[in-house]
């Protein structure tokens, strides 16, 4: 790796879901900020200077920081130190039997990221509400790899209320979690492209409750998002940052 190496920043909620990847890439963990509970890990990836920021784990609820909160002050502190040429919002997601995905499979993000539980009906709120954070394009990077991709909607609840439903129809999202549009927020106001990874656990039109779907899923969907992400940051080229 040389010092103009390109960095890429990986934003994840779950220490679960980062353990793979930091694993794979041998990552070492590296000092993040003192006053939140974050944990970052540090490494050369072929080409590339990698930083995986993990939220962390609440001190006070012993759980991980999952949410939109903690995801945009991990990815502002990290933005700040380590200056990423790419942000990239990495995890688990839901996703639907109407669009025919199922469970394991691998998205890359669309060209927006949206919000589907900010719901604002007030004149130039109700936009500011959705978000629609710019994302890369990434139709060519996962043709080349076998991904799909889709739009990206994010909220901090794991369900899925008939509001929500309506929200997500009309942004034609296919993909929904809980970080990217936090993350997309703060690459955004920071200048810096931004894609997401996410590897589905459950599927929201299943009769199975979503709790359940990804307690069973999420070791499978870890490791095939660990693959993903090694296979995208192998992919990465000038080319794929700058291309929106
Ligand atoms: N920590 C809990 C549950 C995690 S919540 C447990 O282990 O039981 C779900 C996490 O996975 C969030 O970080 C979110 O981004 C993602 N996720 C997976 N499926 C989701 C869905 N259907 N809706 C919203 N978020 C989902």
């Amino acid at each position: 790796m040389s010092d103009s190496a390109a960095r890429v920043l990986i934003v994840m909620a779950m220490e679960a879901e980062a353990e793979p990847i930091t694993a794979a890439l041998r990552l070492a963990e590296t000092t993040g900020p003192s006053d939140l509970p974050c944990r970052w890990y540090r490494g050369a990836a072929d080409h590339l200077d990698v930083l995986v920021a993990v939220n962390g784990v609440d001190a006070r609820f012993d759980v991980d920081s999952i949410g939109t909160v903690p995801a945009a002050l991990n990815t502002y502190a990290a933005i700040q130190a380590f200056n990423p040429d790419l942000v990239i919002s990495a995890g688990t997601a839901g996703a639907w039997h109407r669009d025919g995905s199922v469970v394991g499979d691998v998205f890359l993000s669309g060209v927006s990221f949206v919000n589907h539980d900010r719901r604002i009906e007030l004149r130039g709120f109700d936009a500011y509400g959705v978000g629609s954070h710019p994302g890369i394009q990434t139709r060519d990077l996962a043709d080349r790899l076998g991904f799909k991709v889709g739009i990206v909607t994010t909220s901090n609840s794991l369900d899925e209320t008939p509001h929500d439903a309506e929200r997500i129809e009309a942004s034609g999202a296919a993909v929904k979690e809980m970080e990217a549009a936090g993350v997309a927020y703060v690459a955004e106001q920071a200048g810096v492209p931004m894609m997401a990874i996410k590897a589905i656990t459950d599927l929201v039109d299943d009769p199975a409750p979503t709790p359940q779907q990804f307690i069973d899923n999420l070791s499978v969907a870890t490791e095939l998002l660990a693959e993903a992400v090694v296979a995208v940051l192998l992919e990465l080229d000038e080319e794929t940052f700058t291309s929106t």
